[in-house]
């Protein structure tokens, strides 16, 4: 199937970054011609590390991450989420979808990490939220807001592992809209970057309590304190 952008990311591309940038990107690292729609030349995508072993946070959350925090992957992230350069978000969602693809497992519901509501207006995008919308309506399957962030909590970076836990005391819950949705449901978590993996770990709780019956998390990236 061909990679495909959100309605969402296409209409940001065509009102903003075609007048910014030319239609043809060069690669963010190398500046040599990018792979058309991304903006990584394919050598420089060739040369991301993929992190093929799955892992657990709590031994209980199945997890895998694309690749490590380092090298292209860590420029995309921070140009994104920081300069909300949206062709990086394109490229890291093109990244999400290519390793995703490697596996074919089947999921009922793709969802995200969620934002609390006064850090979603200062950033204006939720990261975790595009990335799944992008690998959901490449691979067909429904992206729904599960979880709800209903506290606001300090920034994560900065706290040592058993701060990162108890910070997040309460932070999720499951969203009332979709609280019959859950029940017998494979669902996916795609999140930008696993640190710790608390953030992730708690919105697994919520989703387990509301009886999901597999969930897996799928992130771009496998980080550490
Ligand atoms: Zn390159």
């Amino acid at each position: 199937m061909e990679f495909r952008l959100t309605s969402f990311i296409k209409y940001i591309l065509n009102s903003v970054l075609y007048v910014i940038y030319p239609s043809k990107l060069s690669c963010i690292i190398c500046d040599n011609e990018a792979v058309e729609g991304i903006s990584l030349c394919q050598e420089c995508v060739n040369k991301i590390p993929i992190c093929k072993d799955e892992f657990f946070i709590k031994e209980e959350l199945e997890c895998r991450s694309v690749s490590y925090y380092s090298y292209a992957m860590k420029e995309l992230i921070l140009n994104f989420k920081y300069k909300k350069d949206f062709s990086s978000g394109e490229t890291l969602g093109y990244l999400l979808y290519k390793y995703y693809e490697r596996y074919e497992e089947i999921y009922d519901i793709i969802t995200f990490v969620p934002m609390y509501k006064t850090d979603y207006l200062k950033r204006g995008f939720n990261q975790g939220e595009i990335l799944a919308r992008i690998l959901g309506e490449n691979k067909k399957v429904k992206v729904m807001e599960l979880i709800v962030k209903v506290k606001g909590v300090k920034d994560q970076i900065g706290l040592d592992g058993m701060n990162r836990w108890s910070n997040l005391q309460g932070a999720f819950e499951i969203n009332e809209k979709y609280k019959d949705s859950i029940a017998n449901k494979n669902i996916l978590i795609v999140d930008d970057v696993v640190t710790t993996g608390a953030t992730s770990y708690c919105c697994y709780q919520q989703l387990k309590s509301a009886g999901a019956k597999k969930i897996k998390l799928l992130t771009l990236c496998k980080s550490h304190i």
